[in-house]
């Protein structure tokens, strides 16, 4: 059998591995080139997350994720512009996460790093168009001029997936008319002093009375790495220029930061303190539901199924994907393939969405 994923970001890999390690003969294709900074930050991870890296991961990679966690701080808190704290919750570790899952906090490109390492990746080739072939085939088209014939297809291509359109024409994706900027700025004994302390000992949201918002959270390697502090500039889409996208990105930052030049002066500080390499942007969205579709030999995992308003679960749901996928295709004994992609459809759909709509009702909250 042969399995061709789309997409080298969380899921894509995550899942490639457990394939791997059933020994599935699976192949990556990416569009990007490797180890793009901006695909850096640091990211939550929700216990479903973390189980599913435990499910698919060989134990001794699994120990290089948890080897390169980062600090776990005492909550999180909502602070005024002026950096007074108006809310917080203290997340104490719950006594049995080892069944449960862990709550983890990692940097997103060294977890990517761990999960590609091993695999066949071909970068530089993003998918084009797939077609349908005789007995259960599908032949993927991708732009670097190559096609592969594969038993099973799978977008794990993100929010601007090739392969939903083609398979899911009438998906849609809705724009919340929200925009962010955002970087890391590394971990200084001046960033140190700028930051607000909270921002040191978990997670922190700025929010201002017009609708702009400035997650703010420092990534510190349990066991020593290059701490940094990752921030986000987000608000009305009106207060980003139409062309963000394609700015230099010294110039998206220097934005970023006069975006927040009215709050207290350490915001825009630290801001102006980013490296350049790491800044990136883009607009919130939010899928609306499908119906289960007719199963044919191409799949959706992760962000290109399901994506939503950012509040924390959404790389952890991707993970779940992938985790559920591997298990219902090397578990499945005798039974058809396709049987067991169309199981994990109707599960994924199920939880995928329901997430979908919490983060939504806690976004607007
Ligand atoms: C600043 C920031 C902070 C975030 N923090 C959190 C957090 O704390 N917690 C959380 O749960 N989530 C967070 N997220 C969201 C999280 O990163 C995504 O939900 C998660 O990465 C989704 O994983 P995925 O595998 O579905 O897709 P992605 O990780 O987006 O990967 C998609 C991959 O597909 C590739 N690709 C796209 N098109 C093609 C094509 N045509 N051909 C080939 N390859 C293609 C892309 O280059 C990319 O590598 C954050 C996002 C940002 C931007």
């Amino acid at each position: 059998m042969h399995i061709t994923v789309v997409g080298a970001g969380l899921s894509g890999p995550l899942l490639a591995q457990g394939l791997r390690r059933a020994g599935i003969d699976v192949l990556v294709h990416e569009r990007d080139e490797p180890d793009r900074p901006d695909q850096g930050y640091r990211i939550a991870i929700a216990p479903e997350g973390d189980l599913a890296l435990r499910s698919c991961l060989p134990p001794s990679r699994y120990q290089r994720v948890l080897d390169t966690v980062g600090k776990r701080g005492s909550g999180w808190r909502v602070l005024d512009p002026q950096l007074r704290i108006v809310q917080e919750t203290l997340v104490p570790t719950p006594p049995d996460e080892e069944r449960t899952g862990r709550h983890l906090t990692v940097d997103r490109q060294t977890l990517r790093r761990i999960l590609l390492d091993g695999l066949d990746v071909r970068y530089r080739a993003p998918f084009e168009r797939y077609e349908l072939l005789p007995g259960d085939r599908v032949r993927a088209h991708f732009g670097d001029g190559t096609s592969v014939e594969t038993d099973l297809l799978v977008g794990a291509d993100g929010t601007h997936s090739r392969v939903r359109p083609q398979l899911l024409p009438d998906a849609e994706i809705v724009e919340l008319g929200q925009t962010e900027i955002f970087g890391k700025t590394r971990l200084t004994g001046e960033a140190r002093r700028l930051a607000p302390p909270v921002a040191l000992d978990g997670f922190c949201v700025i929010t201002g009375p017009d609708g702009r918002f400035m997650p703010l959270a420092a990534h510190e390697f349990r066991n020593g790495g290059d701490d940094y502090l990752m921030w986000v500039v987000a608000g009305p889409s009106e207060l980003f220029p139409a062309e963000l996208s394609t700015m230099d990105k010294s110039d998206r930052r220097e934005h970023a930061a006069r975006l927040v030049a009215d709050w207290h002066p350490s915001l825009a500080a630290l801001v102006r303190l980013g490296d350049p390499a790491t800044v990136g942007s883009t607009t919130i969205r939010t899928a609306k539901p499908v119906p289960h579709w007719e199963t044919v030999p191409v799949t959706l995992l992760g962000d290109a199924a399901h994506t939503m308003v950012p509040q924390g679960t959404s790389a952890a749901v991707a993970l779940r994907d992938a985790g559920l996928l591997c298990r219902r295709i090397t578990e499945r004994g005798d039974r058809p393939l396709l049987d067991s992609v169309a199981a994990y459809e109707t599960e994924m759909l199920e939880y995928g969405f329901a997430e979908v709509a919490r983060s939504l009702a806690s976004a607007s909250s």
